[in-house]
């Protein structure tokens, strides 16, 4: 077995018989010599700011509204769990959390 750490490669010998925890190895030696190369992460999953958004119709209870870092906007309330979340709507928290953001 030949390992080139420059390339990240490993040239395994015809019929050589390589043991699972080798290659285990092998895979952390090769990712903790890589550092900062985890891929940058997905920005629609990246929550940069959360309001809270009073209910009109209840008014003890509170939404958290979610600001992602591609722009789009969730909410906990019914309205945009069971509806606006299928059809990328906004429900009138994220509206007027967005509105107020601006
Ligand atoms: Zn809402």
């Amino acid at each position: 077995m030949i390992i080139d750490t420059s390339k990240k490669t490993v040239k395994f010998s015809e019929g050589e018989v390589v043991d699972l925890g080798v290659l285990t190895a092998l895979v952390a030696l090769f990712s903790d010599d890589q550092p900062g190369t985890d891929p940058e992460p997905d920005p629609s999953t990246v929550v940069i700011a959360e309001y809270a958004s009073q209910s009109d119709s209840e008014h003890r209870k509170w939404y958290t509204v979610k600001q992602f870092k591609d722009n789009h906007f969730t909410c906990d309330c019914p309205d945009y769990v069971i509806r606006r979340s299928k059809d990328g709507g906004k429900c009138k928290h994220i509206i007027r959390v967005h509105y107020r953001s601006l």
